[in-house]
């Protein structure tokens, strides 16, 4: 499953720059050159990554990074701005916005791979992991275990893909299409309810003697591995 980066960028030989680099690091790349765009395909794509420039037609890149951080399912989606400008003022002004990172143009494309890798890095550390852990659960990518509260749990070769691809991103609501993309492969056909019956066998062997279901369902939305679960609530 590769790491998906959305440019957001109305100078298009930028944007034909960056996608032919990112490509070529083996991230998939998704460009839009407008604000309003960029708001629909971050709904639709779900990108990991958004590489944001500041001024944009439609919605400003700083407008965006406002709306982004207001709603929960995109609070903590990882952001570079870009700009023109360099004054200190309106780099406070960017990152203020909630961008993670900011870079001024002209900037060379190493340097902007060399964030975009230490910000997914930063924002994820799950993605390079060996060992994945939500709450009593622990899945190793390597011997292909899997173990809820130290006991081995038995699963199929599809449900384990499935609850990797949940695991490395906790709280993120995944439509039955985009599992379907992200787990089985978008070269083949398979009837979306084919999803229901590997998420019902996932959480059937996750669960037998567990009071606790760490798959949430959202109604008309998809799944999410329950980013709460897990945690140890304080009371007052
Ligand atoms: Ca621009």
């Amino acid at each position: 499953m590769s790491t998906r980066i959305l440019i957001v960028e109305d100078e298009e030989p930028l944007t034909m720059l960056l996608r032919y680099n990112l490509e070529s690091e083996g991230y998939e790349v998704y460009a839009a050159a407008r604000g309003d765009e960029a708001d629909t395909l971050i709904r639709e794509a779900r990108p990991d990554l958004v590489v944001l420039d500041w001024m944009l037609p439609g919605l400003s890149g700083i407008e965006l990074c406002r709306r982004l951080r207001t709603r929960p399912e995109t609070r903590q989606l990882p952001i570079i701005m870009l700009t023109a400008r360099g004054e200190e003022s309106e780099r406070i002004r960017g990152l203020s916005t909630g961008a993670d990172d900011y870079i001024v143009k002209p900037f060379s494309v190493p340097e902007l791979l060399a964030r975009v890798r230490a910000l997914l890095r930063r924002s994820n550390p799950e993605r390079v992991s060996n060992l994945l852990s939500a709450g009593d659960i622990e899945l190793d990518r390597e011997k292909k275990r899997v173990s809820r509260n130290g006991k081995p749990v038995d699963l199929g070769p599809t449900e384990f893909r499935l609850l990797e691809f949940l695991m490395e991103r906790p709280g993120r609501v995944f439509s039955r299409e985009q599992l379907l993309d992200g787990v089985w492969g978008s070269e083949i056909y398979i009837d979306e309810r084919t999803v229901d019956v590997h998420v019902g066998r996932l959480r059937k062997a996750l669960n037998h003697g567990h009071a606790a279901d760490p798959i949430r369902t959202v109604r008309g939305a998809g799944y999410a591995l329950d980013d709460r679960f897990g945690k140890v609530e304080k009371s007052a």
